[in-house]
């Protein structure tokens, strides 16, 4: 099977993005065709107006890739921006691709949404919501070891509430003055390239005939599209191309230390390539039951975040540290403190690894790669414009 797959250039890498997409790609490089791409015309969907890093950050994540197992030799590695079919292909099925097809994609509502909170929650906090979020901290007698962390995340929780309501119409978008949200923030999340990324996604794919496309669920909506766009183009003109199928990332659903989305940006990931000092400061800030106050309460790990992580690095104990929790005989310092060693022996290879892979080695990597992505996409575009009689 060929399978294809990419990956906007996050720069480096954490271990949600292991278990999310790596850890899959690594298993479909045995017997398999695989093409992985850097996806830096998407990073720009979103995030055009921080360049900067891009280049910087496709070395490093191509780095993390390695470190964490993918082999270069059984791949081909390469970056969209080099393989300019991507573009004329994208170019051709955005003529043949329905608006509405666009428009009732339910990530495209998910991911504007997400920048907005993203864009807007700081002032929100600031502004708005302090003096309601201060008095509810002053209320809550829990053990809130974090006080900081829990205005946030309360604050982010409000500040989606607006948002959606905002994006879903049912409030004015006269009113986002009134909201602190402005107008031009808003508009400027609403491009075309954003709302016609899932056509890019698709020339991606579709360049390449593939037959697989690893993804998650929230990806799923978009390997759809691609089919249909390939569906149509084939009905519309002449059979050309396979129909990919999605080959779905079963994945252990691993939050960040804070109990949200993990993300660099919130400062709540394990990341690969930190010290052992700075994942065991994290682990040991990690909320936890907020009912086990005292090291001999007893705990509830069905709903711990640490229990979740255990359940992944502490295959041989975590029977055993849920009988603790559960009787009250293991605290969580404790608990942690097991987490934290499991945790960093498990990325401890990557970091050795991660040590080991100069940039010299990703530039040379990258331009193998890119000329035999090349290689193959200028033949299938060859064939799709004289299909097209272009
Ligand atoms: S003992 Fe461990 S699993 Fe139980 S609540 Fe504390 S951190 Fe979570």
């Amino acid at each position: 099977m060929r399978i294809v797959s990419g990956m906007r250039p996050t720069g480096k890498l954490h271990i949600g993005h292991y278990f999310g997409a790596i850890k899959n790609w690594i298993n479909l490089q045995q017997g398999n065709e695989t093409l992985f791409f850097v996806a830096d015309w998407h990073a720009l969907t979103t995030s055009y107006k921080n360049i900067s890093d891009i280049r910087e950050n496709t070395i490093q994540m191509l780095i993390d890739w390695i470190a964490m197992g993918l082999d270069p030799a059984k791949s081909i590695f390469f970056v969209q921006s080099h393989v300019k079919y991507h573009a004329e292909l994208s170019l051709i099925l955005g003529m043949i691709t329905p608006k509405s097809w666009l428009e009732l994609n339910p990530t495209y509502k998910d991911t504007k949404y997400n920048l907005l909170k993203i864009a807007h929650l700081e002032k929100e906090y600031k502004d708005t919501l302090k003096p309601l979020i201060d008095n509810i901290s002053n209320i809550t007698p829990h053990k809130i070891e974090d006080i900081e962390a829990f205005k946030k995340i309360l604050a982010e929780d409000i500040t989606d509430t607006f948002i959606k309501l905002l994006i879903e119409g049912i409030i004015d978008k006269g009113r986002l003055i009134e909201l602190n949200i402005s107008k031009r923030d808003f508009y400027e999340t609403d491009t075309f390239g954003f709302f016609g990324y899932p056509v890019l996604m698709a020339s991606d794919i579709l360049m390449y005939n593939a037959d697989g496309v690893p993804v998650g669920e929230d990806q799923l909506s978009h390997v759809e599209i691609a089919r249909e766009i390939a569906r149509r183009f084939n009905y519309l003109y002449k059979p050309f191309f396979k129909e990919p199928k999605a080959i779905l990332t079963e994945t252990p659903r691993l939050l960040g230390t804070d109990n949200r989305k993990m993300s660099k940006s919130y400062n709540n990931a394990i990341m690969i390539d930190e010290t052992e000092e700075e994942t065991s400061s994290k682990v040991l800030k990690m909320f936890t039951d907020p009912q086990k106050l005292r090291k001999n309460d007893p705990g509830r790990p069905e709903i711990c975040n640490v229990f979740n992580y255990h359940k992944i690095f502490s295959q041989n104990e975590y029977l055993n540290i849920e009988d603790g929790c559960k009787s009250g005989k293991l605290g969580c310092v404790e608990c942690k403190k097991i987490l934290a060693k499991n945790l960093n022996m498990f990325l401890a290879p990557m970091r050795e690894k991660r040590l080991s892979i100069s940039k010299e080695l990703i530039e040379n990597l990258l331009q193998e790669g890119d000329r035999k992505a090349n290689e193959i996409a200028s033949e299938n575009m060859k064939q799709i414009n004289e299909i097209l009689g272009l």
